[in-house]
């Protein structure tokens, strides 16, 4: 019977999330690859303790994780039910709706019928009453945002979810999101945006519609899916990401540019002592309005080494400038 290190919540830092009474871990676990039916169940499990002991409260799911999709959620589930269920209110746990589940009209996208019904399908799979934090995994464009929102607000009112997030909106959608959602009498807790020094476009807006609406944010892929570590520095490895057929990370966006890249960000992170997993989590952590980093890992040491970035968050101002001037080259 697994037995939590009492130390968890040595460690960790946890943020506010937004103006909510929510605080989130600065390192949280997603559940999308390396969670699935075809990934070995002792391995998913072994991750998910580690990262409870660090004090990794918070686990990231979506209805569509696997392979096959909800697979992940039944691998969860089932660690829960054996394990962790009696730590459920130590836990924060969220799941999303918006990506392709189910074959014919209502299976994806924003509608009142999808969003509720992929809860339910959800709340089975993983074997529990509510979860913490429900998504609208992404905007959709033809649903009235009204509606999405809507049945967010019933979502939380029906206790089927704590609090609700959207996924992917942009600046001016999210604040329209916001405005709704608060005029609804739930608030928009969080916004899951993906973000690391490869793609940057929420700081194009995002983040000071966030600071205005009281709204937190978790950052997807902050590492690049492994495009910010040294994983890919000498070739692609037969164990990674871009080597598996299921993989959302593809051989040819390992480029010689993003490679070159992080071989030069590398060097900067070594000054650091830390290694180039770390500097990214720092990098995108810096900013007022990061509530946490959302990262995947395929093993335990890719957990432990997220949580140590914790030892150094800070930055020297020549430091950011040579990333910028790595970045822009
Ligand atoms: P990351 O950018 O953190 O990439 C994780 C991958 O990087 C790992 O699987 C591993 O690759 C590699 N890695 C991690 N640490 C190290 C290390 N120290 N050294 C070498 N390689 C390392 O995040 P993800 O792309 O996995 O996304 C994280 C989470 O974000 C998801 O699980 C999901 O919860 C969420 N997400 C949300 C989306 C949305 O639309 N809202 C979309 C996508 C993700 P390898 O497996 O090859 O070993």
């Amino acid at each position: 019977m697994y037995q939590s290190s009492n130390n968890r919540y040595e460690a960790m830092h946890y943020r506010r999330c937004g103006r909510s009474g929510l605080k989130l871990p600065a390192i949280s676990l997603g559940l999308w690859h390396n969670f699935g039916g075809v990934d070995p169940m002792e391995n998913s499990r072994a991750m998910v303790y580690r990262a409870f002991d660090l004090g990794i409260t918070h686990f990231d799911l979506a209805n569509n994780y696997g392979p096959p999709p909800g697979s992940a959620e039944e691998t969860f589930g089932s660690i829960l039910r054996s394990d962790l269920a009696h730590y459920r209110d130590e836990l924060v746990i969220s799941t999303k709706a918006g990506y392709y589940m189910w074959p014919g009209p209502y299976g994806e996208w924003g509608s009142r019928k999808y969003l509720i019904s992929s809860l339910d399908q959800s709340l089975h799979r993983m074997g529990i009453d509510y979860v913490d934090i429900f998504y609208s995994h992404r905007p959709d464009p033809e649903t009235p945002l009204e509606e999405t929102m809507s049945a967010l607000d019933h979502i939380v009112r029906s206790g089927k979810a704590l609090y609700v997030g959207i996924s992917s909106y942009s600046a001016d959608r999210t604040r329209d999101a916001s405005r709704i959602l608060r005029s609804l009498g739930t608030p928009c807790l969080i916004h899951q945006p993906r973000y690391s020094m490869f793609d940057r476009w929420i700081e194009e807006g995002l983040l000071t519609v966030l600071r205005e609406e009281g709204i937190g944010s978790i950052f997807f892929s902050p590492l690049a899916q492994g495009l910010l570590t040294d994983k890919y520095l000498n070739g692609i490895p037969a164990d990674s990401r871009a080597s598996k057929p299921h993989g959302f990370l593809k051989p040819e966006q390992v480029t010689q540019g993003k490679v070159s890249k992080a071989g030069r960000l590398q060097e900067i992170a070594k000054r650091r002592d830390q290694t180039l997993a770390q500097m990214a989590l720092a990098w995108v952590l810096r900013h007022p309005e990061a509530t946490s980093a959302l990262i995947g890992a395929s093993r335990l040491e890719h957990i432990e080494d997220a949580v140590a970035t914790l030892r150094n968050l800070t930055f020297e101002r020549d430091e950011l400038e040579l990333i910028e001037k790595t970045l822009s080259s």
